[in-house]
């Protein structure tokens, strides 16, 4: 198996397939820079647990008007640091024979329905399959795209600050400018946080932009001047927010996987646990079949939901701020993770849903049943007429 891509996903496919399995994973460079911060909630363990760098049983929600501290039992909130997740897998991998490393840019990535080849290096690696994450399809056009971008501090202050037993989720309290916006502070001890600026829209902002907001919050939430804190390390991101359906197929022989296989959520933009799950379960298909292809639903109402979502969003009929404050003022909050998560009922989405805007979102949900229907008729049209 070829890994075109050693980030996330591709470090954690290696890391489960096999150790019978003969991998060899490219990637421009090798991870060691603590590039990302990754936060999600499980009710469980994982198999990254001994490095979650830190965990809170409790998360603020903050919005205008609402403010609020919920305890998530089930539910506990993880961060693990990207460096430590490079350096763990890594040092695994570094044990298994099998795993080999190439590093240089992927000149060219292509199958036919035999073998997939990989060239880098001036080298050509030929593999019955390659698994996808350094190269994202291009956006098709009639759908949605928004973006999910974010710049974030981890500061250190010079006066205990934080209450490191509790995360702020999502504080909507700054301005929203007809937006989504909103900062997630995760304290690691008393002086140390990160503190993240995040907006859903669909253009970037200038580099300054995210600086002034996140001073802004510094100062007028967390009372701090620059001078009261030390700037130790910053993130920034982007993730695509789109319900565009990502194809499954590179080429032939070649699977998207991580980000460039559609693993962000399209209304969060979390996706470290759905790239594990998803890692996880080509593992275990590859084991059984020699295939990564897993068998996957046809239809996925929550996948549904996202376009509502995205939709309402898009056409600004109601800005996140307002849609997550109904959603946590009206409903046990493990319980809106839990739908976050996609592990709702259909009971649960239906009673979470009569506590959002009926009007806006009723509308929403027919036109995207309408697009979706309309797409689908386009797709069988041709056939038929023939
Ligand atoms: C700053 C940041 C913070 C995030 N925080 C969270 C979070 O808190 N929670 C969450 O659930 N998700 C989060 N995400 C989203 C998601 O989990 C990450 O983006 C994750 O790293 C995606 O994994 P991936 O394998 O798809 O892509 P990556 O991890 O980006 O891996 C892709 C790899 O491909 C390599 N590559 C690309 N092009 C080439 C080329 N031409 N030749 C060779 N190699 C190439 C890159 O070097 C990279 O190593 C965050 C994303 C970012 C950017």
């Amino acid at each position: 198996m070829i890994i075109a891509g050693a980030g996330a996903s591709g470090l954690m496919l290696a890391y489960f397939l096999p150790v019978t399995t003969r991998v060899l994973l490219v990637d421009k460079e090798k991870k060691t820079a603590n590039d990302r911060t990754w936060s999600f909630w499980e009710a469980q363990t994982n198999p990254f647990e001994s490095i979650v760098f830190k965990q809170w049983q409790t998360i603020f929600f903050h919005a205008e008007g609402f403010s609020k501290q919920f305890d998530i039992t089930p539910y506990v909130y993880k961060m693990i640091r990207s460096a430590d997740f490079y350096a763990f897998i890594q040092a695994e991998l570094a044990k298994r024979p099998n795993v080999q490393f190439e590093y240089g840019q992927i000149e060219s990535l292509e199958s036919d329905t035999l073998e997939a080849r990989v060239q880098v290096n001036g080298k050509l690696f030929r593999a019955p399959w390659s698994c996808n994450s350094a190269f994202r399809p291009e956006p098709q056009a009639g759908f949605h795209h928004l973006l999910q971008h974010f710049k974030g501090y981890i500061i250190k202050t010079n006066q205990d600050t934080f209450d490191s037993s509790s995360a702020t989720f999502m504080d909507f309290r700054i301005p929203q400018n007809n937006e989504t916006q909103f900062v997630y502070v995760l304290p690691f001890d008393a002086r140390t946080a990160l503190v993240e600026y995040t907006l859903f829209s669909s253009t970037l902002l200038a580099d300054g932009e995210y600086d002034a907001s996140l001073k802004h919050y510094l100062r007028h939430f967390l009372y701090l001047e620059p001078n009261d804190y030390t700037i130790l390390e910053s993130e920034f991101g982007i993730i695509p927010m789109t319900d565009a359906p990502f194809p499954r197929l590179h080429s032939p022989r070649v699977m998207n996987i991580g980000v460039a296989g559609g693993r962000a959520k399209p209304s969060t933009g979390y996706a470290f646990l759905r790239i594990l799950r998803q890692t996880q379960a080509i593992a275990a298909h590859w084991q059984a079949t020699q295939s990564p292809l897993y068998p996957e639903p046809m239809f996925d109402r929550h996948a549904w939901m996202d376009s509502v979502y995205l939709q309402v969003l898009e056409q600004k009929r109601q800005g996140g701020a307002a849609f997550f404050s109904q959603l946590f003022q009206k409903n046990p909050a493990p319980t809106v993770l839990k739908f976050l998560d996609e592990n709702s009922s259909l009971l649960e989405d239906l009673r979470l849903m009569s506590s959002v805007n009926i009007p806006v979102f009723t509308k929403s949900a027919f036109e995207i049943s309408y697009q979706i229907a309309r797409r689908s008729l386009m797709r069988i049209a041709p056939s038929t007429t023939r």
